[in-house]
């Protein structure tokens, strides 16, 4: 159930320097709540998919803090481990394994990290497949699946792990025009289900229709963050204002 303010990200001043002195976050302050779907926008090598990456721990950062549904992202192994698991991710490239079908990419973690059995994993699996719209994938591989198809596993794979929240890093950046809208639609669904979402895009339709929120992000910093109708109305910043015009 919703508890409508109910903070599930909540990053507080993070900044990450990478060694070679980028610093690709700077002071960055965040806070996502339960059911909120943010749209993170921003030049290329504005510090996006590096904050993403910091929410599940993929990397560290330098300074500040980063709690997740409560649990402080800090060094104890079962809080980041807990964080791994409730953080649901999608990358612009799928990684799917190659060498499992369709059903068992999603099954595997599902067995090995939530210790579910074998059939309760196969049975949560049909049902993510149905919802994505592949029930007649479930014994293909990979390989045999168009772009759109395994960025749709991708979502699935990520569901399965049951995350209170998903992480969308340019989910549809590397697919043909015509598979776009397949798996917008699909985000778009798990949107209005209620599912807290941050979602790194450059589909600036999606992002104004589906986002309560915009964070607009150059060099590392959070220029302008706002209700979506307001930002991309009358964007407050001239940075946000020059990157519509250039987008649009
Ligand atoms: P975005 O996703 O907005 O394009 P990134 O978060 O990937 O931006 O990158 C932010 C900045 O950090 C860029 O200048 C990028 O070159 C740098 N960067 C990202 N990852 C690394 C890394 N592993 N090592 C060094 N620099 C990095
Ligand atoms: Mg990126």
């Amino acid at each position: 159930m919703h508890t409508p303010d109910r903070p599930i990200i909540e990053l507080s001043s993070i900044s990450k320097t990478f060694p070679g002195g980028v610093r690709a976050l700077d002071s960055v302050s965040l806070t996502v709540k339960e059911g909120e779907v943010v749209a993170v926008i921003g030049p290329s090598g504005s510090g996006k998919s590096t904050m993403l990456r910091c929410i599940n721990g993929l990397e560290e950062i330098d300074s500040g803090t980063i709690v997740v549904d409560g649990i402080p992202l800090d060094e104890k192994p079962a809080n980041r481990l807990t964080i791994r698991t409730e953080v649901g991710m999608v990358f612009q490239s799928f990684n799917l394994f190659p060498h499992l079908s369709v059903r068992e990419n999603i099954d595997i973690a599902q067995i090995r990290v939530r210790k579910r059995s074998a059939a309760q994993a196969e049975e949560r699996s049909r049902e993510l497949l149905a919802k994505v719209g592949l029930t007649d994938k479930i014994d293909a591989y990979p390989s045999q699946l168009s772009g759109g198809q395994k960025q749709r596993v991708a979502i699935a794979r990520a569901l399965a792990m049951d995350p209170k929240v998903m992480l969308f890093d340019e989910a549809t950046s590397a697919l043909d025009p015509e598979m776009i809208g397949e798996v917008l639609q699909v985000m778009r669904d798990l949107a209005a289900e209620g599912m807290t979402m941050l979602a790194v895009t450059h589909e600036m339709g999606f992002a104004r229709e589906v986002a309560s929120r915009v964070l607009f992000l150059d060099e590392g910093a959070v220029i302008e963050q706002q209700e979506a109708k307001a930002f991309f109305q009358r964007p407050s910043q001239e940075r946000s204002r020059e990157f519509l015009r250039k987008v649009f």
